[in-house]
């Protein structure tokens, strides 16, 4: 017997080309079947709405608690519909045990998270405080990170290191350096957050290795990935194409509607749609993840599309394949969301707002097998 039975909802899986009104089944906390006329214990009705794998939102900041940017990311899954938190490196060796064992492990939401390069992580990020962790080449202790990546390894999956004018003030680049010799010492990829110069673009492009992930990569001006005239940049095709991961990471100050609608007219599709949510962005412009995947699909990235960058496409970024997908016998984790229409008004980093005819909406998500309710 099935224990949950979503019927007759829109079931878009890109890990499997999936697009079909039909019926998902649940059953001991996987997917147990896809196909119509499907019975369980527990029956919901979800016509008109879209089951998608549970949603992976690759940039994120759920040390709640322990660190002045973080947020809940339970809160988060119950009404943003994510069922996988990727940390994006609030935590550093000093404070990544607290991380682990007051919020990862006893979270019923996934939280997967990346070393900050810096001892502290982000400690200083907030509405009134804010310093750089990389400011002070003192916080960097290679050896450290390494023994903490490594006894931690079993939850790590990189090194986070964030460069740029307020991220590493007058270290410039050195923190990324040091960064890539931990992450190449462990074997793991780094993820790269650049904000205003310096360093420049040329400096980290040309740093970044095959699955290394280049973070708030449709970032306005400066540092921007396009130029004024429309064409990309030659370091950022170049880094494409020898695989470096482009992540949308929207959060405060890194996403730009007018660098967006350049990259998307040059057929540069970001790689993954993720939100930096954090304590200032998660009351805008950023919202939350479906907030940033519908400012996609109202800049015309079709909905199949936009799924996958936030389900398939983050998976194989953080190279979990047994997530993000709908499969048969696979994890039993979707998430239920309602796209309706009207007239929506959205904002990207720099203030310009946009009127979007789309917006999707969290319905609720599957976890374990079994139904969240939204709150
Ligand atoms: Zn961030």
């Amino acid at each position: 017997m099935n224990d949950l039975v979503l019927k007759n909802g829109r079931v878009i899986d890109p890990s499997q080309g999936l697009d079909r009104v039909t019926d998902i089944a649940f059953a001991d906390g996987k997917v147990a079947a896809i196909g119509d006329g499907l019975s369980g214990t527990d029956m919901r009705d979800v016509s008109g709405k879209i089951v998608s794998p549970g949603l992976i939102d690759l940039h994120t900041h759920v040390y709640w608690g322990g660190t002045s940017l973080g947020v809940e990311a339970e809160l988060l899954a119950r009404t943003g519909g994510v069922t996988t938190f990727i940390d994006a490196g609030s935590a550093g060796p000093g404070n990544f045990h607290g991380f682990r064992r007051h919020v990862i492990e006893p979270s019923p939401v996934r939280i997967l998270p990346y070393l900050n390069i810096s001892f502290p992580g982000i400690f200083a990020f907030s509405k009134t405080v804010m310093v750089g962790e990389n400011a002070d080449m003192r916080l960097i202790d290679p050896r450290e990170a390494v023994r903490v990546a490594r006894e931690h390894a079993d939850l790590v999956l990189g090194i986070k290191v964030r460069v740029g004018k307020s991220a590493s003030g007058d270290s410039g680049i050195m923190p990324m350096d040091i960064a890539l010799d931990v992450a190449e010492e462990c074997g793991l990829p780094i993820m790269a957050h650049l904000d205003a110069p310096p360093p420049s673009r040329h400096d980290v492009m040309g740093r970044l290795r095959p699955g290394d992930i280049l973070t708030h990569c449709f970032r306005p001006f400066p540092n921007a990935p396009v130029r004024a005239d429309g064409k990309v940049r030659d370091e950022i095709l170049a880094a494409r194409a020898r695989g470096v991961i482009f992540d949308i990471g929207h959060g405060g100050g890194s996403f730009g509607f007018g660098t967006t609608r350049a990259m998307l007219a040059a057929g540069f599709l970001p790689d993954v749609i993720s939100s930096d949510v954090h304590v200032i962005s998660i009351e805008g412009p950023a919202f939350d993840l479906l907030t940033t995947m519908s400012k996609f699909l109202c800049l015309g990235v079709d909905l199949p599309t936009v799924l996958k960058l936030a389900t398939a496409n983050a998976a194989a970024a953080i190279k979990r394949p047994d997530l993000g997908t709908l499969k048969v016998g696979g994890l039993g984790e979707a998430t239920v969301i309602e796209q309706v229409s009207g007239n929506f008004d959205y904002a990207d980093s720099i203030g310009e707002h946009m009127v979007g005819d789309k917006r999707l909406l969290s319905a609720g998500v599957v976890l374990g097998g079994k139904w969240w309710h939204p709150t």
